[in-house]
């Protein structure tokens, strides 16, 4: 059998160097599951390994496959594999974890030594291929009523993380609760968060640059969150009218307004940050009054990346949630959807509507 795929590579450090290239397909081992992808969705990461900016192929090749946001179904799996069966769908994690004490304890998103690898970014092929290969352990079962919204849980699953840290880290409050929350940013993250945070029932403002409306801002107001445009209002500005602020999560990669949100958090507030800022950016701020704030208000700024396998699962139920609360809302995020391997290219360039979403014809 032939043990190769056709794959979308690109060969990283080489700016726009993208490329159909046959992938090596591992054999199936005992734990493995082969899956054919249905859709594999395409992110910021993804554009920023193609201008170079970020990636790394596996040891011994030059081409890296691209994708880490998958949905596919199952093929074949091997002999000792138990939860999946030919037809299953299922969605994929993407870190895998090096020898750190974090990654051994079964947490590679929490990794201390940075040496892991991630599908489709960091020394692992992604799932931008024919078929692949994976083990049991890394894949989340989806439902198939999920097969239109299921594409969009690794980055529900970066959302749902940034919750359970954010709810993890405030059980050092006993009353706490995200009763009024802020997410920056309105892409599919800062959307996802924004559906999620009205799911547990917070009052949400998203704020972001554009003046609505736009897909984004629909899709804020249609879960009844708040949309701000930041050429309207400043964090700072919309934080004087709003209760203290229990959550803000930033998720637009502009440094600059960490310090801002920093300054706008309320007394025993949380501040999340999910930006992967990839420039250097240089600023001054008040930091004496926000060190100051910090103290006497106990709050906190966590950072957090990637996710955890628990983090896919509760993503599945709360898809579930989202389509209940609002039905075809979901869906909605997949502004465009491009057929094949060959579309793949113009699928990552294009950086118009919300997500991007390529279909492999079944
Ligand atoms: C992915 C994460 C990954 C991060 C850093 C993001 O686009 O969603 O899973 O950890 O990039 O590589």
């Amino acid at each position: 059998m032939d043990r190769t795929v056709n794959a979308v590579a690109v060969t990283p450090g080489v700016a726009h160097s993208i490329h159909l290239y046959r992938a090596p397909l591992p054999p199936l081992g005992p734990g493995d599951v082969l899956v054919r992808p249905r859709q594999v969705g395409v992110c910021g990461t993804d554009r920023e390994i193609i201008e170079a900016g970020f990636g790394a192929a596996p040891a011994g090749e030059t081409s890296l496959v691209l994708g880490h946001e998958v949905l596919g179904e199952v093929e074949a799996v091997g002999a000792a594999v138990t939860s999946l069966r030919p037809g299953d769908l299922v969605s994929a994690t993407v870190r895998r974890p090096d020898g750190c004490p974090a990654c051994l304890a079964g947490q590679p998103d929490m990794c201390q030594w940075l040496q892991y690898d991630e599908r489709g970014i960091l020394r692992a092929h992604g799932f931008m291929a024919e078929h692949f290969v994976e083990a049991e352990a890394y894949l989340v079962p989806v439902p198939a009523s999920l097969a239109e919204t299921g594409v969009l849980l690794e980055p529900l699953s970066v959302v749902e993380k940034a919750y359970r840290q954010a709810s993890l880290t405030q059980r050092r409050i006993t009353s706490w609760s995200a009763r009024t929350a802020v997410v920056l940013g309105a892409g599919p993250i800062g959307l996802l968060q924004t559906m999620l945070l009205r799911e547990r029932g917070a009052e949400v403002w998203t704020l972001a640059r554009s003046a609505a409306p736009t897909d984004a801002s629909r899709v804020v107001e249609a879960c009844g969150a708040r949309y701000v445009s930041t050429a309207d209002q400043t964090v700072s500005a919309l934080a004087a009218t709003l209760p203290p602020i229990d959550l803000i999560v930033e998720a637009t990669g502009v440094s600059s307004l960490v310090a801002e949100c920093m300054a706008a958090l309320g007394a025993n507030g949380v501040l999340v940050l999910l930006s992967i800022t990839g420039q250097n950016a240089m600023t001054s701020v008040p930091l004496d009054a926000i060190n100051r704030s910090f103290v006497l208000g106990n709050k906190v700024m966590i950072g957090s990346v990637n996710s955890a396998h628990e983090d896919f699962s509760s993503g599945v139920a709360r898809l579930a949630r989202f389509e209940t609360l609002w039905p075809g809302l979901t869906a909605s995020l997949i502004t465009r959807r491009l057929a094949g391997l060959d579309h793949a290219a113009e699928a990552i360039a294009e950086r118009s509507g919300i997500k991007t979403v390529v279909e492999f014809p079944g």
